[in-house]
């Protein structure tokens, strides 16, 4: 329907078809991805006729384009009569359903519909709707989406058919009224106000009479920006222009993002007289896709964090895992060798096993930690003899290091989860041990604390720089200083310790001692955390 003006000048009406069939279309793309329908359909409201059409469909072959509805008619007609989203979960056997539909007759029959107003301020413009083969298709987070594409997608049509075609009454240069969603203003030769409407005086927060006359810059000043400012001056000389976005102030000071339509008024043959303003306050829209752009960001560092994860954790298990086959072989091949260098095989066979066992606890219970909350089996428990315990088993695996273990005789048993907090001792045990290669004697301290008991594995090896002291809970954190930068490890044990700790309501952090070396200080309140 392309008519050429005498001029040679495509006519608006003819834009906007094309553009407002492209519109549709996106949406309609937009909101099957995001509900994952089979088939979805646009129905505007038909001025002359008062009824819905379907104006744009996807995804159904047969679909009736022009099929039209009356309002309250059906499961889309009622959608619009009720300016509401509905559901429904089988249409087969949904009385509101219409029992036969041109493009619902081909098989596999729509099983499921999603239906959502385009609602654009206090005007309705139609229906958008989503269709499934399969029964009970729709969750709330995609009617979520599509609640969101509806109050959008209303928005984008109102300014594709601006674009297209300003009202007639700012054509002829009258005042603005009625209760048009879009703010609309006129602007002369000057870019001052002629006309605003209710929805512009709201916009900038100020009464009709005290807009009149000024120049659009003073009452808005964001369109003094460069691309507004190129924007207005260019369609005094004919050419029409959208902005995406401007954040602005209004005079009440609230802020608001607005979408704004700049379109040249006059005719081509006369020369343009002034200028059309179309604004919507696109906010809402503005900060969802602020919090998209977030989401996504947030997205890929996960993925990246799993990367990292994944690639330490291979490397940490290949290690040991090598060490296991290697032994383990001997073991088989040999079974003439002399039984103590035997039970050397078997003793190393068995420590690389425990470390690979408990890299893959560290890495199950960090992934836990950031899903649920950790399920702890507390028992009353001796936090002396647990400590104890764990020194004798971390000394046994070296020969150089002393375990000191000094226990207060105040100690009253404390409620934690034994397996938990033994693996929270073993692993700052095993620290002090692994990074202090020279070797020494290793201070373990427990004592009676106001509500609780104290832990504290103090070593006087290379220590942990002040700044890092916080880092070094951060998992996959290595320090890597000069002196532990070639001792393996994951990063992960800290991290996962303190996860441990926290569950039960205590806290766990270093704090250097004044004579060099390291000390992890541990606190456990004495109910568990209850
Ligand atoms: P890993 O030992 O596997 O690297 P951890 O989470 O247990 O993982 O420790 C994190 C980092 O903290 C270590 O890489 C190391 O740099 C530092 N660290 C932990 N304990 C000590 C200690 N006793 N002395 C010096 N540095 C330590």
């Amino acid at each position: 329907m392309t008519s050429v003006s005498r001029q040679g000048v495509r006519r608006p009406h003819a834009a906007a078809a094309r553009d407002l069939s492209s519109t549709l279309d996106a949406l309609l793309v937009v909101g099957m991805a995001a509900t994952r329908a089979d088939a979805a359909g646009a129905y505007l409201t038909d001025p002359d006729e008062g009824d819905l059409r379907l104006t744009a469909a996807r995804g159904s072959p047969g679909a009736a384009m022009g099929h039209r509805l009356a309002s309250g008619e059906g499961l889309a007609g009622r959608v619009y009569a009720e300016r509401r989203s509905l559901v429904s979960a089988d249409v087969l056997v949904d009385p509101r359903a219409l029992h036969r539909r041109a493009d619902w007759d081909s098989e596999p029959p729509v099983r499921s519909f999603l239906g959502v107003p385009l609602r654009a301020g206090p005007v309705t413009l139609g229906v958008l709707e989503f269709t499934s083969r399969r029964p009970d298709a729709f969750d709330p987070l995609q009617r979520g989406h599509a609640a969101v594409l509806g109050d959008a997608g209303a928005l984008l049509i109102e300014q594709t058919r601006l674009q297209a075609e300003p009202p007639r009454a700012a054509l002829r240069g009258e005042p603005l009224t009625g209760d048009d969603p879009v703010a609309l203003a006129t602007l002369d030769g000057a870019l001052r106000l002629q006309a605003a409407n209710p929805a512009f005086t709201a916009l900038v927060g100020q009464p009709v009479e005290a807009l009149l006359g000024r120049p659009v810059m003073a009452v808005l000043p964001e369109l003094g920006r460069p691309r507004a400012r190129d924007a207005l001056e260019g369609a005094l000389h004919g050419a029409s222009a959208h902005i995406g976005r401007i954040a602005a102030t209004t005079q009440g000071g609230a802020q608001v993002v607005i979408g704004l339509s700049v379109i040249a008024l006059g005719d081509a043959a006369e020369g343009p007289r002034g200028v059309l303003l179309a604004a919507t306050d696109v906010s809402e829209r503005a900060r969802l896709e602020t919090e998209l752009r977030q989401q996504h960001a947030r997205a890929l560092e996960a993925r990246d964090r799993l990367r990292a994860v994944v690639e330490v954790v291979s490397h940490e298990l290949r290690t040991p895992l090598t060490s296991v086959l290697g032994y383990a072989r001997l073991l088989h091949d040999r079974n003439d060798a002399e039984p103590e260098r035997r039970a050397h095989w078997a003793a190393h066979v068995i420590d690389k096993a425990r470390m690979m066992a408990r890299l893959v606890d560290e890495v199950t219970t960090l992934a836990r930690l950031g899903s649920a909350p950790m399920r702890l089996e507390r028992r009353a428990t001796d936090m002396g003899a647990l400590t104890r315990q764990a020194a004798v088993e971390a000394e046994a695996g070296s020969d150089l290091h002393r375990f000191e273990v000094d226990v207060d005789p105040a100690l009253e048993p404390v409620l934690v989860d034994r397996d938990r907090v033994g693996q929270v001792l073993a692993n700052l045990m095993d620290n002090a041990v692994k990074y202090w290669p020279q070797g020494g004697s290793i201070r373990v301290t427990v004592a009676a604390e106001p509500g609780g008991v104290r832990v504290d594995v103090e070593d006087r090896g290379p220590g942990i720089p002040p700044e890092l002291a916080e880092q070094v809970f951060e998992p996959f954190f290595r320090a890597r200083t000069p002196a532990t930068r070639d001792i393996p490890g994951t990063g992960l044990g800290l991290a996962v310790s303190r996860g441990i700790v926290e569950a039960h309501g205590g806290r766990l952090w270093h704090e250097a001692p004044p004579e060099g070396g390291a000390r992890f200080r541990l606190f456990l309140p004495a109910g568990g955390g209850d």
